[in-house]
């Protein structure tokens, strides 16, 4: 067999008949290996508007497994763009509906679907991934994403909408800028971190939010932007923080306040098919690249697309050096293998062969990190039981190295 046919697998015997005459036309392609694709995982995590379509795509192109992660179910607003939940039902999870429509599409990859956070996957399979796909809406589930991407050295394909705008970033490890490299991003979480029901809002948008918080702490769930009675409750509240803090802005309209409660951007088939579709084709060559096959170049550079005049606009992203997570004074990550057997004890040990000490006084405490809500861990249970996973990443706090005091990451590997 000829090296030529050997690269687009028309003639691999991992490829049923069926299936190669399936793939016939992408077989073709100039550079083209399928094998790369069947060999590949890829987890995508948010499977909505951008998700889905990501989804579709890379099972139609054959990608071997996709990991699909999200915590959401089907809602009838979801149908004006979301293809795989078009036979479902209202209340079904996300997750499994698109792992049971994408079989249909192509039987012969595997769909995995976790019904969860992002954050309580285990991190065993980002671990084990090629590539992360991010068609998350939020900023704190993106930095998640992001630590994980950067923890495990993983090429990660984010992209998002808002209303006739788009936007793809590919961040490529030890390459260009990470999701959290932007200072300007970190100072407006810290101002929302900030903002919580006690406490003198400082801007005018604060109000509104503690409005919300208000209401939230009051009925334990998030005010219903389709009911008058319950907005009203929340601007009344907002807008006589408003009166009292900044007695020469605006008060807040319903309009405006509908619009920032409601979390959801309205948004609409063609710009998540265009982001989407420029993800699934980076997604492509890049799941080349890892198998070591030359296919094209990646775009690394921030690509914003305009819906309204048709237009591309591209940013370059250098990697910021004081990046908390992946500059040079980034928290160090250790990876230390170890049998499940361990007590946390036992890891101190290792720790300190390692150069770490600390002041008896104020032990180290040690923090799962890969759960929606980080737990501490105790130091005298085996990490087995424990339930600590493989590949699990701990936080370690009030270290010292070099006379400095120090933070650290460990990132276990089990070894049975
Ligand atoms: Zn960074």
């Amino acid at each position: 067999m000829s090296n030529k046919s050997q690269q687009s697998n028309f003639f691999d015997e991992t490829f049923s008949e069926e299936e190669r005459k399936r793939l016939d036309r992408q077989l073709r392609l100039p550079g083209w290996n399928q094998k790369a694709l069947k060999d590949s995982k890829v987890v995508i995590a948010g499977i909505g508007g951008l998700g889905t379509e990501i989804a579709k795509n890379l099972a139609m192109a054959g990608v071997g497994t996709l990991h699909l992660i999200d915590l959401d179910i089907i809602e009838y607003s979801n149908l004006n763009r979301q293809i795989l939940f078009s036979d479902a039902d209202e209340g079904e999870p996300k997750s499994k509906v698109s792992a049971r429509a994408l079989k249909k599409i192509n039987p012969f990859s595997k769909y995995i679907w976790h019904h969860s956070n992002l954050e309580d996957v285990d991190p065993e399979v980002y671990a084990t991934a090629d590539l992360i796909i991010s068609g998350l809406d939020s900023v704190t589930a993106r930095a998640e994403l992001n630590r994980r991407a950067v923890h495990f050295k993983k090429p990660m394909i984010d992209g998002g909408t808002a209303t006739y705008y788009g936007h793809v970033y590919i961040y490529s490890p030890g390459e260009n800028a990470c999701l959290q490299c932007d200072p300007q991003i970190e100072r407006e979480r810290e101002t929302l971190a900030a903002c919580t029901l006690v406490g003198i809002p400082r801007k005018r948008s604060h109000c509104l939010l503690k409005g919300q918080l208000s209401f939230e702490s009051k009925h334990n769930r998030t005010p219903d932007t389709t009911v008058l009675e319950e907005m009203n409750v929340v601007i009344d509240y907002a807008n006589n923080l408003v009166k009292e803090h900044f007695p020469d802005k605006s008060i807040f309209t319903i309009d405006e306040a509908v619009k920032m409660v409601d979390q959801h951007d309205p948004t609409i088939i063609t710009m998540n098919a265009v982001i989407a579709s420029l993800q699934s084709q980076e997604a492509v060559k890049i799941l080349h690249h890892v198998k070591g096959i030359k296919l094209g170049t990646v775009n690394k550079e921030y690509v914003i697309y305009n819906g309204l005049v048709g237009k591309f606009f591209y940013i370059e992203k250098p990697p910021n050096k004081k990046c908390a997570l992946c500059g040079s004074a980034a928290t160090i990550i250790e990876e230390v293998t170890i049998p499940e057997t361990t007590t946390i004890d036992m890891l101190l040990s290792i720790i300190k062969n390692k150069g770490y000490s600390y002041d008896p006084e104020f032990e180290p405490s040690f923090w799962l990190i890969d759960k929606k809500d980080p737990e501490e861990v105790e130091l005298n249970l085996t990490l087995k039981e424990q339930d600590i996973r493989n590949h699990e990443t701990l936080f370690v706090t009030s270290l010292t190295k070099n006379g400095e005091e120090i933070d650290l990451y460990i990132r276990l590997i089990l070894n049975g």
